[in-house]
């Protein structure tokens, strides 16, 4: 059996070393090697001593050979990227254009999805599994190569923020999801600020809560979707677990730093949850809370069971929670043409043709509008 090194830690890499009779400086190298340089081939971690490289070989170990399958490119500059794991799976990753050369990525937690949201596309494939920390930091790897390819030597376009977004409940893979930041926080490995760094759950509430004794400083943002505890059972089984009161009091813990806010992810289905009595309701449960609010009218697919509110309606709820003295936006529209839109992921090829033979499928691409990416 195969044992891959990027499912290591930094310590288990020393360990690792260490039972070779090896100084440890090695493992900080290797380190480099594969969560920094991502590099996938052991003969081409040239500073390591070939005697190392075989031995790592001998003992059945390897980087795991995740690689582009297919990459689409959407009108609006977003990009949605494929990617195949070593036993096939497939999981999507998308990179949303800030502007001026900025991306933010969307990361995904799992194959498929366990969580049932009504108005998702995921959720109609159900759970095929949680992708090791490795493979969810691959995809950061795979999307930083994409793009230095395509920007032959223009520095200026990066990837600036990350979401734990895409397909799969990031909370109920949380110790997967905790191990995958290292490298991207790590001096070792690419550096980023956990400030840069959001995760989005469903409402898992003993997750929050082990997320935030965590202590790693991210940004958390919750799908709420709706405003009763019936109502929102409705759309989010998880709300049969964790209903409204315990969500809402597991937020009111959050560990907020001063000027940071939690997102309150809302989708707006018309004439289920957008009437001005929802948003009175809203504001008022959301009362006391440091939070911004992300409307997002929903992005039907193919036999949804759910319809886009009128623009108007939109514009009429928004009112109502700003006048709660609530800070709201309303969703950017990214990569609709290249189906990397909310609830969209996996839908690939002309985005006319909703033949509905689509393979994996992603939660939340574009949950986020611009400034939300920026804090
Ligand atoms: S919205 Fe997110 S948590 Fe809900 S089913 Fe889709 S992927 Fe899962």
């Amino acid at each position: 059996m195969t044992l891959w090194l990027n499912d290591l830690a930094a310590s288990e890499l020393e360990s690792l070393v260490h039972s070779l009779d090896l100084p440890r400086f090695r493992a900080r190298q290797l380190y480099q090697w594969v969560f920094q340089k991502g590099v996938r081939d052991l003969d081409e971690m040239t500073n390591l001593p070939k005697a190392l490289r075989q031995s790592l070989r001998e003992a059945g170990y390897a980087v795991g050979p995740a690689a582009i399958d297919r990459v689409e490119r959407s009108v609006d500059g977003t990009e949605k990227l494929a990617i195949r794991f070593a036993d096939g799976a497939v999981v999507e990753t998308v990179l949303l254009h800030m502007g001026g050369g900025k991306y933010t990525q969307c990361l995904s937690s799992q194959v498929g999805c366990a969580m049932g949201c009504a108005f998702c596309f995921t959720a109609t494939l159900g759970f095929q599994r949680n992708l090791s920390s490795g493979e969810i930091f691959d995809q950061v790897l795979l999307a930083r190569a994409h793009l230095a390819r395509e920007a032959a030597g223009d520095a200026s376009q990066r990837i600036t923020n990350f979401v734990y977004m895409g397909m799969g409940e990031p909370l109920a893979n949380l110790q997967n999801v905790l191990r995958s930041m290292d490298p991207l926080f790590s001096p070792d490995g690419l550096g980023y600020s956990s400030h840069r760094v959001t995760i989005s759950t469903c409402g898992l509430v003993p997750q929050i809560k082990a997320l935030a004794e965590a202590h790693r400083g991210v940004h958390l943002a919750i799908s709420l979707h709706a405003t009763t505890d019936e109502a929102r059972s409705a759309l989010m089984p998880v709300n049969r677990r964790y209903g409204l009161q315990a969500l809402m009091a597991a937020l009111r813990e959050w560990p907020l730093e001063p000027q940071r806010r939690i997102t309150i992810e809302y989708v707006l289905l018309r004439g289920v949850n957008d009437s001005l009595d929802d948003a009175k309701r809203l504001a008022s449960l959301l009362k006391g809370l440091q939070v911004r609010v992300n409307l997002l009218p929903f992005n039907a697919f193919q036999n949804a069971p759910f319809e886009p509110p009128e623009d108007a309606q939109v514009l009429k709820f928004q009112k109502k929670i700003e006048d709660a003295g609530i800070w709201v936006t309303v969703r950017t529209r990214r990569g609709d043409d290249i189906h990397a839109a909310c609830g969209q992921l996996g839908k690939h090829g002309d985005a006319s043709d909703d033949s509905g033979d689509d393979e994996a499928v992603g939660c939340a691409a574009d949950f986020l509008s611009g400034d939300s990416c920026e804090r």
